[in-house]
């Protein structure tokens, strides 16, 4: 069941995503070969808790993190800990706030310096086919026109679309209906509508879209273990717009590796 926003309970979620927001800027400073994945967890833990937020991953189900950080051939649900980053790196970093009672969710994947040209082309590529999904995401089209076109658009470069993991709504709860596939048909799924709050989220492969569950219960790999990229914002549906709630602003500051500008 869909759960609609009023515009009162976006405001809220706004505030959660501005918190979240920064949060992961302070992550993005200290993203650098030699920094364990463990010390990335304690800043955005302590800079959510310092500004009023709760870190939704934390004990999720049992998840033991504040991040998901999931390096390489790890699609998403990686655990920090004692891992250093290399050079070449490409990491996941996917984070939640739950702030008045409301969450929000976002993630972004860096390439550390050195990571190959082709790692690099995933990952804009992939952060591309999320800007491509929302502009699918309006009111009066249906889920299914945004899983086609990124789909479309990532299957071109013959990358693999994971199946396992989508999107969702997002609220009250981390994860709400609808359900938010990278992949569909056109004119089919949920019909958007105003009110609707959901987090898009391609999750795109190197090579085959198959993932396989790791012993751990959460970690989540590529079959071929060929890298995976994730990039992730949360948009609201009004009926004469779309706003996008979560912002990458201060990542795109703060980290020190000016990636996606590297050609100019
Ligand atoms: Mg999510
Ligand atoms: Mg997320």
């Amino acid at each position: 069941m869909v759960v609609y926003k009023s515009e009162e309970e976006i405001q809220i979620i706004r505030e959660s995503a501005q918190i979240l927001g920064r949060a992961h800027g302070e992550v993005a400073k200290r993203i650098k070969p030699g920094v364990t994945t463990q010390e990335l967890d304690r800043i955005a833990e302590e800079f959510i808790k310092d500004h009023g937020g709760i870190p939704s991953f934390k004990d999720y189900h049992g998840f033991p993190s504040s991040l998901c950080i999931s390096v390489n051939e790890v699609v998403v649900h990686g655990f920090p800990g004692k891992y250093e980053l290399r050079e070449g790196d490409v990491l996941s970093v996917d984070c939640g706030v739950q702030f008045k009672g409301f969450h929000s969710d976002s993630a972004y994947t860096y390439p550390l310096v050195g990571a190959k040209p082709e790692v690099l082309l995933l990952l804009e590529r992939t952060y591309e086919s999320l800007f491509i999904g929302i502009q699918q995401a309006k009111s009066g089209n249906r889920m299914g026109d945004v899983g086609f076109a990124i789909q479309t658009f990532v299957e071109k470069f013959g990358y693999g679309v994971v199946r396992e993991l989508v999107g969702h709504g997002v609220g009250r709860e981390l994860h709400e209906d609808p359900e938010v596939p990278n992949f569909g048909k056109r004119g089919k799924g949920v019909k958007l509508t105003a009110g609707m709050v959901f987090a898009i989220e391609p999750m795109i492969n190197m090579g085959t879209k198959n993932v396989i569950q790791e012993q751990d219960g959460w970690t989540i790999r590529t079959k071929d273990r060929k890298p995976s990229a994730h990039f992730e914002h949360m948009v609201a549906i009004y009926k004469d717009r779309t706003e996008i709630l979560t912002t990458h602003e201060y990542i795109e500051q703060n980290y020190s590796y000016q990636w996606r500008n590297r050609r100019q």
